[in-house]
């Protein structure tokens, strides 16, 4: 009988030499806010996503897919014009 290689004891093995594409679910506490009049559309952000959920490039501003962000902060910590904040997810 073969087995399913990506599953071993109830655990899906990732592939962790690729950012993102795997969803948040319903866990996440913060979420990211990007206020447009602040942002500088440089980009830095889709750049550092650990997530890869940021689609943006220099001279665009950011859209962020909320289905793939984990909340962690790194775009708002890292934005060089603070245009990124942290809010409360709605419950
Ligand atoms: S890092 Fe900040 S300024 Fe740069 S694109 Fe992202 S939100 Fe805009
Ligand atoms: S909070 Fe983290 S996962 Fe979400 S968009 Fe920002 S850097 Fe990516």
């Amino acid at each position: 009988m073969s087995q399913d290689k990506s599953v071993i004891k109830g655990f899906a093995l990732m592939d962790m030499s690729v950012r993102g594409g795997q969803y948040v679910g319903n866990w996440r506490v913060l979420m990211p806010v990007v206020d447009e009049s602040k942002c500088v559309a440089c980009g830095l952000c889709a750049t550092i996503c650990p997530e890869a959920a940021i689609k943006g490039k220099p001279k665009v501003k950011p859209k962020i897919d909320m289905r793939f962000c984990k909340g962690c902060g790194v775009c708002a910590n890292e934005c060089p014009s603070k245009a990124i904040e942290m809010k409360k997810e709605a419950a």
